[in-house]
């Protein structure tokens, strides 16, 4: 994939900031610290376009990211992060659910998972959400780079069974720091969103 562009265009909380041109939209989330940011960067051969996490779970905005002025790379919040308020998780379900209920822009959901742990409960239940609110669900592996190839079947096996998977979503194994399985994700990527 040749970028041409990219740009950061608003960091949203309300539904009146997201963009409105109608462009497709891609969203990645995941747990904080699975590697959410680093994958963008990588994706984009940025270094810090989407800032990595100093404060795992702070952040708490949707990221609209435009690329080649084509689509938009939806950035959402983290979850997951142990020292986090009740209301401070509150927060986080009101602006997630704000955003995936009635998404007409939205393509398909990117949701990350570390290659390297079976998914939490909290991933699980994330997935149930992109199912229960309809959308197409990519799982990326990061991290893919702290096992060696020949673990990568195991690895991807007992995510697909702890997430039950329908047979036709995808499992791709990524890693940002090694750039292995980048092309194959935006293969996924741009399918998702000429779809
Ligand atoms: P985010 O909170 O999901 O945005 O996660 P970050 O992108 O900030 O990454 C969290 C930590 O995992 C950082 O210390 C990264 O350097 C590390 N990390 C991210 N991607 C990879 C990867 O592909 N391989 C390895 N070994 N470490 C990674």
């Amino acid at each position: 994939m040749k970028i041409r562009s990219s740009e950061i265009v608003v960091s949203a909380i309300n539904k009146s900031q997201y963009p409105s041109e109608g462009m497709p939209e891609i969203a990645l989330v995941g747990r904080s610290n699975v590697g959410k940011s680093s994958i963008v960067n990588a994706l984009l051969n940025r270094r810090n376009f989407a800032r990595t996490s100093q404060t795992p779970g702070k952040t708490r905005t949707i990221n609209f990211y435009l690329i080649n002025k084509e689509f938009y790379f939806v950035d959402l919040p983290g979850y997951g992060y142990a020292k986090i308020s009740k209301s401070e998780k509150d927060k986080w379900g009101v602006i997630m659910e704000r955003y995936l209920e009635a998404r007409e822009e939205l393509c398909a959901i990117f949701l990350l998972v570390d290659i390297r742990h079976e998914p939490t409960a909290d991933d699980k239940l994330m997935y149930e959400w992109i199912k229960h609110f309809g959308y197409d669900c990519t799982v990326i592996a990061t991290k893919a780079d702290k096992i060696s190839r020949g673990q990568y079947q195991k690895h991807i096996s007992i995510i697909r069974k702890k997430l039950q998977l329908e047979a036709d979503e995808k499992i791709i194994p990524v890693s940002s720091s090694k750039k292995t399985g980048v092309e194959d994700l935006w293969e996924h990527i741009v399918a998702q969103y000429n779809s």
